[in-house]
């Protein structure tokens, strides 16, 4: 069964096919990032007409670098939330127009399923069960995966998600945006003994997560370098090490303390905050230790693309779930609320 995938849930119009047997044959990305850095976020509405423009294009670049026509295509799956409501309708609109010219079915697939889903795009896959971290620029969640569509929310951030941390962190170091990357490079340089971040809410039982007290505690030590000497080079390496040292050990704590309560071994990390390299050390380092292992994606599948909705949209496409008659996008929508894969749907 091939599928195309189509990605617009915010300012990434990502396009891929994928095949239930012979895997993923082609993705294109088009990050509109340059589009929006002089606004320092993403424009909603600037975000949704540069898909316009770009969906049709890499859609035709894909089927070009697959050797694939539009003819071989067996369904067309979707972002259909959550995300800007504007640039879910017109992924959404495109993704049906086209399945319907081609007289084959399109569905709906939720956006963190499609993350939560990227690691299975890797040769080694994990098993159900196991946990998984969803870290990005809007979630942070710890959920426990019993299989695709059973999902029990086990935390998650009661305020900023670790990815906007990243993000609001970079703007107080004038890094441009998104600044995940940018804080993990300075990083980098960064001396580790300097400044002791605190680690939110690791002394309270549970799995929920906070991260808008250490964004306080960052640009206050950003002032006090202001103030001292001027916001030097190194100043910003050592805060950035700093403040990631701080979100990956909060991280690496709540996810062993997920695994141990669900008594579970498996450890699965998606999301644009899954491509930081200290995280991915860190985790590996932390599960070894007591037999658990932790599985990601592939750098360039943390961060929104289309192959994860190619790919979780083909699995539900393949199990019979299709679109119905009044399928709507959702710019909230919760993950618990999909239904299992093999629970029959839609028309
Ligand atoms: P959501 O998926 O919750 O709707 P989103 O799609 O905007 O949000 P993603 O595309 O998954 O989020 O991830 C983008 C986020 O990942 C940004 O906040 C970015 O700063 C962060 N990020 C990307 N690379 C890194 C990195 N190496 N280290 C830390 N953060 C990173
Ligand atoms: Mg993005
Ligand atoms: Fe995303």
């Amino acid at each position: 069964m091939l599928i195309l995938g189509l990605e617009t849930s915010c300012d990434e119009t990502g396009v891929a096919l994928y095949d239930t047997t012979r895997g993923l044959l082609a993705h294109s990305l088009f990050s509109q990032v340059d589009i929006h850095v002089e606004y320092g976020g993403v424009v909603p509405e600037l975000a949704s007409r540069d898909h316009v423009r770009k969906a049709l294009p890499l859609i035709e670049e894909v089927l070009a670098a697959a050797e694939c026509s539009p003819e071989d295509i067996d369904g067309v799956a979707y972002t259909a939330g959550p995300g800007l409501i504007g640039a879910l309708m017109v992924g959404a609109t495109l993704a049906r127009a086209l399945a319907w010219g081609w007289g084959v079915p399109s569905l709906g697939v939720h956006h963190m399923e499609g993350h939560l889903l990227a690691p299975m795009l890797e040769p080694e896959r994990p098993e159900f069960p196991f946990v998984a971290l969803l870290v990005s620029g809007g979630h942070t969640q710890l959920v426990r995966v019993d299989g695709i569509g059973q999902y029990r929310l086990l935390g998650e951030s009661l305020d900023d998600a670790a990815g906007e941390a990243f993000d609001k962190a970079a703007k107080m170091l004038d890094l441009p945006y998104p600044g995940g990357p940018h804080i993990a490079r300075l990083a980098e340089q960064g001396n580790p003994d300097r400044f002791n971040f605190p680690r939110p809410m690791v002394n309270r039982p549970g799995l929920d997560f906070s991260f808008s007290g250490l964004k306080t505690y960052t640009l206050n030590t950003v002032n006090d370098c202001r103030e001292a000497s001027g916001l030097t080079e190194q100043d910003k390496c050592d805060i950035a090490r700093a403040f990631e040292e701080a979100v990956v050990g909060t991280l690496v704590i709540k996810c062993r303390r997920a695994l141990q309560q669900e008594q579970l071994s498996t450890l699965v990390m998606a999301g644009g905050v899954s491509a930081n390299r200290n995280l991915r050390a860190s985790l590996g380092k932390a599960l070894a230790k007591e037999g658990a292992r932790v599985f990601y994606p592939a750098p360039e599948f943390c961060t929104d693309n289309g192959a994860m909705i190619a790919y979780a949209g083909a699995q539900r496409l393949l199990a019979g779930q299709v679109d119905g008659e009044n399928t709507a996008v959702r710019a909230r929508w919760p993950m618990t609320e999909l239904p299992p894969l093999n629970e029959q749907q839609g028309a």
